[in-house]
């Protein structure tokens, strides 16, 4: 098996999110599964999409578990020079939606998965559809009933091939306020719901949203939109605003929610957008510690921790798992995810089949 042109096999597929359309891409990696001795199981999701979970030696102890999405983000406003699905080669560079985040990193692991002899616990391989749009896929694979026995987690997302121990969480809350509206000319009879938002949000500025991390730094909060009121002579009745907070290791997301919740005037409303915590490996858990002396050797990067700036099915699979250790490497560039004319080095390629591989050699369940 080749990864690149697996990898090029996948970019084939159009699997651009929304609308995703993951379901062909999944069977055919399900047939190429099947083919080198997995159990698979497909997991529907709506029409036109699927999850994937394939095993092999699984049974006995632990097995070294691998993720990924086939999803894609939108190809973007500006024309692409490549053509986004047709995987051109050019300079050791192969150019396609979704080479970097994430087909390059799934056609590694596929690879590695595919060739190397099986270890003590087996192999687990999950493939999911809508991470890109909040981890859907993940939360549905989830959701459908145990996963099989994982004792570490590979989440090939693009980090150059670097070992990275996790990535901040990510809480998007949207509130709406209810007022009474009136005529401007007299607010005293009504009550102003924009007013109410600003009261609150003054509340939630204020919040403690938990202790910095040693690597990720501080929590944030972002007030992201807001929007109210339907003309200027008129009291709103309405207002509503979305707020992006980044969690750092240790805030647990309810309790957050909890606290925000108290600044809310009676009769506000609060949903949760998106809700998947943080993820963090201590890096001197001696299988991260060896994974990240691997990265070292055959793909040159750094062995000092960081985080990644984005989040990935890890904040949903880690905690399904009981909190195994996990970490973040694939072959993809950090920087192009989501671009123009995104690509993924062909060496790099290459390089995480090595990792890979060497992983599965070194795994004892
Ligand atoms: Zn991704």
């Amino acid at each position: 098996m080749d990864v690149t042109d697996l990898t090029r096999r996948l970019i084939g597929f159009d699997t651009i999110n929304p609308p995703g359309q993951e379901a062909e891409a999944m069977a055919f990696c399900a047939d190429l599964l099947r083919g080198g001795g997995f159990d698979v199981e497909i997991i529907a999701q709506g029409p036109d999409r699927s999850n994937l979970i394939a095993t092999k030696g699984t049974g006995a102890g632990q097995a070294l578990g691998f993720t990924g999405h086939l999803d894609t983000v939108p190809l973007g406003g500006s024309a692409w020079r490549y053509p986004p699905h047709d995987g051109l080669i050019e300079d050791g560079k192969l150019y396609g939606r979704g080479s970097t985040d994430m087909k390059g990193g799934v056609a590694a692991f596929l690879c590695a998965a595919l060739d190397a002899p099986v270890p003590p616990g087996g192999i687990a391989i999950l493939l999911t559809a809508g991470e890109e749009t909040g981890s859907d896929g993940a939360r549905a694979m989830v959701a459908a009933g145990p996963l099989p026995p994982i004792g570490a987690l590979i989440v090939a997302e693009p980090t150059a091939n670097r070992a990275v121990p996790g990535h901040k969480g990510a809480l998007w809350l949207r509130f709406v306020f209810h007022g009474v509206t009136a005529h401007g000319s007299a607010p005293e009879a009504g009550v102003n719901a924009i007013e109410l938002a600003m009261a609150a949000l003054a509340q939630i500025k204020m919040v403690d949203l938990g202790s910095a991390h040693p690597v990720m730094g501080a929590p944030s909060l972002n007030i992201g939109t807001i929007s109210g009121g339907l003309n200027t002579n008129s009291v709103p009745d309405r207002c509503e605003v979305t707020l992006d907070l980044r969690s750092v290791p240790g805030v647990v997301h309810d309790e957050l929610v909890a606290k925000i919740e108290a600044c809310l005037p009676a009769g506000a409303e609060l949903s949760r957008i998106i809700d998947l915590p943080a993820v963090w490996t201590a890096p001197n858990v001696p299988w991260l510690a060896a994974i990240t002396a691997l990265s070292a050797l055959e793909a040159g990067q750094p062995s000092d921790p960081m985080a990644m700036s984005y989040f990935t099915d890890a904040s949903i699979f880690t905690p399904a798992l009981d909190g195994v250790p996990t970490v973040i490497l694939g072959p993809g560039e950090p920087g192009l995810a989501h671009k123009t004319d995104e690509y993924v080095a062909l060496s790099r390629l290459e390089e995480a089949v090595r990792i890979y591989r060497a992983a599965l050699g070194q795994w004892e369940g």
